[in-house]
């Protein structure tokens, strides 16, 4: 059956979530909330398009769950407690059996991380969802791109890779066995590391969330910072079913490791005297934390593989990668 906007909007979207910080939600013209004293509005968008940003038989679910988990991820990558969503859809047709999914699950995402879905707009067009997280911030306690500094080190969250991985999978059709099924499970699942951006963001200065690839992401790091780097790349940290998908370390294809997006993994800059308190937060967490490098005066990023021999990335040229 085919909805019309508003019984679209009211039946899946209206009044989902308790947050007293919430003054207005869904149904009036703008939605207002109150924002404490001394404490600042962290706001981030992205959107994903059919067939750009996933592919176009991913389920409504999996959409639903990425639409939300990719900019909790930024806020992440902020050191933002995440607050409020907005959501903007444009659907080619309304089609409940594909909407009551994705409301489904949009709704218990949001539920999950407690961010509450405040407004938005619903348009006929291509498949496109856009969300914009805002989250609360403390200004003494953001994590910017431009706080590294020679000297500092490098750490990343979790393992890299494995969302390119699983989409290589999907692209060429194979067959997925266990391993193969958990890489398209990080492709389409990613889980953000917000607490971890909330926890560290006390003493650390600097960091950004992996979408576009370790090289490209780090690269926005150094640029911003006006620095380079040494990463070493027997210290990146590899899921073990990325290394068994691949047969062995020695045949993972790197490129999906440096240069594959889709990780949503916080890469980390600190000071040498903070690196205690990183691991401290990695126990607390559950959540592996790796250091893989070095901040360094001269601008570029070596990457330094286990041979000792370096590759030598000036920046901005990452895009070397992605050819
Ligand atoms: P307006 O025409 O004033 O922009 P709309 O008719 O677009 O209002 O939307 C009515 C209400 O429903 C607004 O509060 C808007 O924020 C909300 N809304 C519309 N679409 C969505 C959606 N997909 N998710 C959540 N809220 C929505
Ligand atoms: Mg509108």
């Amino acid at each position: 059956m085919a909805l019309g906007e508003f019984d679209l909007i009211q039946q899946y979207f209206l009044s989902h979530g308790n947050r007293t910080d919430v003054v207005l939600g869904v149904g009036d013209d703008c939605a207002v909330v109150s924002i404490p004293e001394g404490r600042q509005l962290a706001v981030t968008t992205d959107t994903l398009v059919d067939g750009v940003h996933f592919p176009s038989d991913t389920s409504a679910r999996d959409i639903a769950h990425k639409a939300i988990t990719v900019n909790l991820s930024d806020l992440a990558a902020m050191g933002a407690e995440p607050a409020w969503i907005t959501l903007a859809l444009s659907l080619p047709q309304a089609n409940e059996n594909w909407i009551r999914p994705f409301a489904d699950e949009f709704i218990a995402t949001a539920a999950k991380y407690k961010v509450q879905l405040i407004g938005g707009d619903t348009t006929r067009g291509p498949l496109s969802i856009t969300v914009q997280a805002m989250g609360l911030v403390d200004p003494e306690r953001m994590m910017r791109r431009d706080g590294a500094r020679p000297g500092d080190a490098i750490y990343v969250s979790g393992t890299l890779g494995d969302a390119a991985a699983g989409l290589r999978i999907l692209q060429q059709k194979q067959a997925a066995d266990e391993n193969g099924a958990w890489l398209i499970k990080q492709l389409n699942r990613p889980d953000p590391r917000v607490e971890l951006g909330v926890k560290v963001a006390e003493y650390c200065k600097c960091a950004i969330d992996i979408s576009d690839g370790l090289a490209a992401d780090l690269g926005h790091i150094l640029a911003a910072s006006h620095c380079g780097a040494t990463v070493y790349k027997d210290r990146i940290p590899l899921s073990h079913q990325l290394v068994e998908h691949s047969i062995n370390r020695d045949e993972v294809d790197w490129e999906l490791v440096l240069s594959g997006g889709d990780d949503y993994e916080l890469c980390l800059v600190v000071t040498p005297d903070n690196e205690n308190k990183l691991m401290q937060v990695s126990s607390e967490t559950g959540l592996i934390l790796t250091r893989i490098g070095i901040i360094e005066q001269q601008k570029s990023l070596t990457i330094v593989d286990e041979t000792g021999a370096k590759q030598l990335l000036d920046h901005p040229g990452y895009e070397h990668f992605t050819q």
